[in-house]
C-alpha cells in the first residue's frame, strides 16, 4: 500500500501536537484489519513520540524539561542558529511504529501520538506507511 502524508500546522516554538485521530483516520480509510502503521517525519527540527495524552500537564512537562536539558543557545556552531531543535529532533526520533489489529490502532489507553515541534510554527508533513500482515 502506498505511503499517504498528512499536513500538520505547530503553533509554538516548541509543543506536541496530537495527531492521533489524524493516523487513526488513514488506517481506517485503508481498510486494513492487521498490520503495521509507521508514523515518520522528513523533518530535521521535528519528531514522533507517543505519550500519554489524558493529563495535558504531562506534554508540558516533556516540553518544559527539553527545554532545559536542551538549551536554545550554548555556543553551538550551527549558522542556522536553530541547533537545539535538530538536537532534540535527533533525541527524541523521526518516526514510531504501531500495531494495526481489527482495523484500529493497538495503542495503550492513555497513549496518544504526537508530532514534536522543536523550531516552530510551522507547517509539516507526517508519512504514513502502512503494511499488512
Ligand atoms: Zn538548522
Amino acid at each position: 500500500m502506498q505511503a499517504t502524508s498528512i499536513s500538520v500546522r505547530t503553533p509554538g516554538r516548541v509543543c506536541m501536537v496530537d495527531i492521533t485521530a489524524k493516523i487513526e483516520e488513514v488506517v481506517v480509510k485503508s481498510g486494513v484489519k492487521s498490520g503495521i502503521c509507521m508514523v515518520f517525519v522528513p523533518h530535521t527540527t521535528a519528531g514522533i513520540t507517543i505519550n500519554e495524552n489524558a493529563d495535558p500537564d504531562v506534554v508540558s512537562d516533556i516540553v518544559k524539561e527539553i527545554n532545559k536539558i536542551v538549551p536554545f543557545d550554548d555556543n553551538y556552531d550551527h549558522i542556522e542558529g536553530n541547533s537545539a531543535a535538530h538536537i532534540k529532533a535527533s533525541l527524541f526520533g523521526f518516526s514510531q511504529q504501531m500495531i494495526i489489529e481489527e482495523g484500529r490502532l493497538l495503542l495503550g489507553t492513555w497513549q496518544g501520538i504526537y508530532l514534536c515541534e522543536f523550531d516552530g510554527p510551522r507547517n509539516r508533513k507526517v508519512f504514513i506507511k502502512i503494511i499488512e500482515g
